[in-house]
């Protein structure tokens, strides 16, 4: 999978490295350039943004600077072209899935109050929120969708179950872990897990599952 982040902060994405996606980017399992939107500005200053257009708080960002670097980067339009912003539709597992199916994404990170309307209509194909809040910048929604996405592409996850088994995949919420000491400052692990009893600890995990849902999400329930 290729994935082109435009971003006027591309040092952000640095986060990238560790853990996880770091690896997998070593082993070349995906392929992440950042593309810094103000290396497209035509102005003698290098200016990306300005003021809105009837009033009102904050700066916007110029429809050129990005327009321009989304033409250089995906001239076919081969890429998925995807604006993060908190209107847009809300990243959910089985969208994460879709997503995970594309060759090529273009992943557009905004500042400030935004994006110019019309760059939005002539170049991006879906505009993506990660949750019904604002942050100040795409690039943290960027690094969550690509996170996100990349644990469905193959050979990133060590075990491939993995996903199947989480939160979301399914409708419940996931179980409690445990690991060693069988007793962590008195508190010893449920029984069930130590008892070798597989069929047991399917079940037990499940009515966990179901009474954390409950209790957290009974809107999953629901569904
Ligand atoms: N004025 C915009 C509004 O009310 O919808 C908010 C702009 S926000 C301060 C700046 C940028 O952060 C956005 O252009 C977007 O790229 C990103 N952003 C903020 N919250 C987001 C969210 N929940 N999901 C995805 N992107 C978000």
């Amino acid at each position: 999978m290729k994935i082109d982040v435009l971003t006027l902060f591309p040092e952000m994405l640095d986060a990238l490295n560790c853990s996880l996606t770091g690896k997998a980017r070593e082993k070349g399992l995906y392929l992440l350039q950042c593309h810094n939107i103000r290396d497209y500005s035509r102005d003698k200053h290098k200016k990306c943004d300005d003021a809105p257009f009837g009033g009102g708080a904050g700066m916007v960002m110029m429809p050129q600077p990005i327009h321009d670097a989304i033409c250089a980067v995906d001239p076919t339009h081969s890429a998925k072209r995807i604006y993060m912003s908190p209107r847009g539709r809300v990243l959910t597992q089985q969208l994460v899935k879709e997503l995970s199916q594309q060759q090529h994404l273009l992943i557009l990170c905004g500042h400030y109050e935004g994006v110019d309307q019309r760059v939005l209509d002539m170049d991006i194909d879906m505009e993506l929120s990660i949750g019904d809040y604002v942050l100040s910048g795409g690039e943290i929604p960027a690094m969550v969708l690509i996170d996100s996405i990349l644990r469905y592409v193959p050979d990133v996850l060590g075990n491939s179950q993995s996903t199947e088994d989480e939160s979301f995949s399914q409708p419940l919420l996931e179980y409690p872990q445990y690991t060693r000491p069988q007793n962590f400052c008195g508190l010893t692990v449920p029984e069930v897990l130590v008892s070798g009893d597989h069929a047991k600890v399917d079940q037990w995990r499940r009515e966990q599952s179901l009474e954390i849902t409950r209790k957290n999400r009974p809107d999953l329930l629901e569904k």
